[in-house]
């Protein structure tokens, strides 16, 4: 089927989710077309579950507008909607066996008999499981019982199939090749499928499409190939597939620094002298003997077999380079790399600083983040109570151990390795975001202190 060609079947158009304070879903718009294998790919908390039961209709949206089918059905109640769900919990009735379980939808909807047995029959066949038609669902393997709960979503014919982790609970064999049974499914039975996971290999081999979420917004809609070589940002960058991501510098048109190298490559439009976010993936790094071909010298620090391919970490001016390649070198060895100008991935920065909205409060105070900071006097005051701008570099704001030694407190929700430090998105307890360089190691989910010194403070009048 050309996908390009038809029709949107799903038209999401700005719906927002909000429970009570938290945003679940922030202005999310996507089309679906008829026929697509669609992914909604995202780490936990993103917001991807939400939507899909808003398309499901097991909750409805705070804002915006859902259609299916050219209708809008944004308040429409599920069983009125033309979709199925399958969920990661089977969730089928214990006390039915296989075809009353795969039936029931339809002797709901009072099918004559015959046509039940018919399409109870044709669904068993698409999943595999002919013969189980009287088997007790508790007496089937997890991989048997999510089957029985596709043909129980699929038997009522509809136009899109919402598949919420319906893998998830299975063990690794049977993931593989229930992966594969449902690309099958979805060619055969020729809807639409809508799909949930946080597991990336999953999405990439499954879809036709790709949507990659994180904090209740769209952060990528692409093919997998797009997703993978051409990520947006850092953010998606990193969530799919290994990468290095690098801080650099587009010295002009064609020319990057990172490193402390300058690189050929091939974008343009960043203006000169632009900070940048540098991708490199870790396959298209070239590891060699040190020779005068390197662009950058280093020395192994780890190198671990990983059935194809040598894993192997390599220090360079200080920069931490991921690299896989068939060749193994040991530990400690001196080699030169080389990428290719097209496999360097340029992003533009989304941020250089903290940036805040602040209140000036007198010569030496500044409120914002919902604390009041001391700061250093500025060469002509701004009267008291005015609002500013506060800027804040990522690398002078301190993290503290122990949450009451901060200025305020928040959670580490993000973290991005750089090379040479990592990246943090702390999430204030003022429900702003604030973003930190450090060496420090700190895990997701750490509660933190943080603490902003005079001497980072920049202000700027509004
Ligand atoms: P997971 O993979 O962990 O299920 P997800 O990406 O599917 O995560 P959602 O379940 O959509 O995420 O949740 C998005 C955000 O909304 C989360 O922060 C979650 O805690 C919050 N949330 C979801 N449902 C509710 C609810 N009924 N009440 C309050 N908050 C909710």
């Amino acid at each position: 089927m050309n996908i390009q060609q038809t029709k949107s079947i799903i038209e999401i158009n700005r719906v927002s989710k909000f429970f009570g304070d938290k945003t679940a879903l922030d202005a999310v718009s996507l089309n679906v077309k008829k026929g697509e294998f669609v992914t909604i790919l995202g780490p936990s908390g993103c917001g991807k579950t939400t939507l899909l039961r808003l398309i499901a209709g097991f909750q409805t949206a705070t804002e915006g507008v859902i259609k299916i089918a050219g209708k809008e059905i944004t308040q429409t109640p599920p069983h009125k909607r033309p979709v199925n769900t399958v969920f990661q919990k089977y969730a089928l009735f214990p006390h039915l066996n296989v075809y009353d379980n795969i039936a029931f939808g339809l002797k709901l909807r009072k099918t004559p008999k015959l046509i039940i047995d018919k399409k109870v029959k044709a669904a068993l066949k698409m999943v595999g499981m002919t013969d189980y038609d009287y088997r007790d669902v508790d007496s089937l393997s997890g991989g048997q019982q999510q089957r029985v709960a596709i043909a129980r979503a699929i038997v009522n014919e509809p136009e899109v199939l919402l598949l919420d982790e319906p893998l998830a609970a299975l063990d690794l064999k049977m993931r593989k090749d229930m992966q594969m049974e449902l690309k099958q499914m979805h060619k055969t039975l020729g809807i639409t499928f809508v799909y949930v996971t946080h597991d990336q290999e999953e999405a990439l081999t499954l879809s036709d499409t790709i949507v990659v979420m994180s904090e209740g917004k769209i952060q990528q809609i692409g093919t997998p190939t797009d997703i993978y070589n051409e990520p947006i940002n850092a953010f998606v960058a990193d969530f799919i597939g290994e990468s290095n991501i690098l801080n650099g510098l587009m010295i002009h048109d064609k020319l990057v620094c990172f490193c402390g190298v300058e690189f050929e490559c091939v974008d343009e439009g960043f203006g000169e002298n632009a900070p940048v976010d540098i991708v490199i993936r870790p396959e298209d790094l070239y590891i060699f003997p040190v020779s005068d071909k390197a662009q950058i010298k280093g020395i192994v620090q780890s190198s671990v077999f990983k059935g194809v391919h040598y894993e192997m970490t390599v220090l360079c001016n200080g920069h931490e380079f991921l690299v896989q390649d068939y060749h193994h070198f040991d530990v400690g060895a001196e080699v030169g790399l080389i990428v290719k100008p097209f496999d360097i991935h340029i992003m533009k920065k989304e941020r250089t600083c903290n940036t805040f909205e602040g209140k000036w409060v007198d010569d030496t105070h500044v409120e914002f983040l919902g604390c009041t900071f001391q700061c250093l006097p500025m060469a002509v005051s701004p009267a008291a109570g005015s609002p500013v701008k506060v800027e804040v570099d990522f690398g002078k704001v301190t993290l503290q151990d122990n949450e009451e030694d901060g200025m305020l407190t928040g959670e580490v929700k993000f973290i991005l390795y750089k090379g040479d430090h990592y990246h943090l998105t702390i999430f204030s307890d003022w429900d702003e975001d604030v973003f930190v360089d450090t060496n420090d190691v700190w895990d997701d989910g750490d509660r933190v202190g943080i603490t902003i010194p005079p001497d980072a403070i920049r202000i700027v009048m509004n």
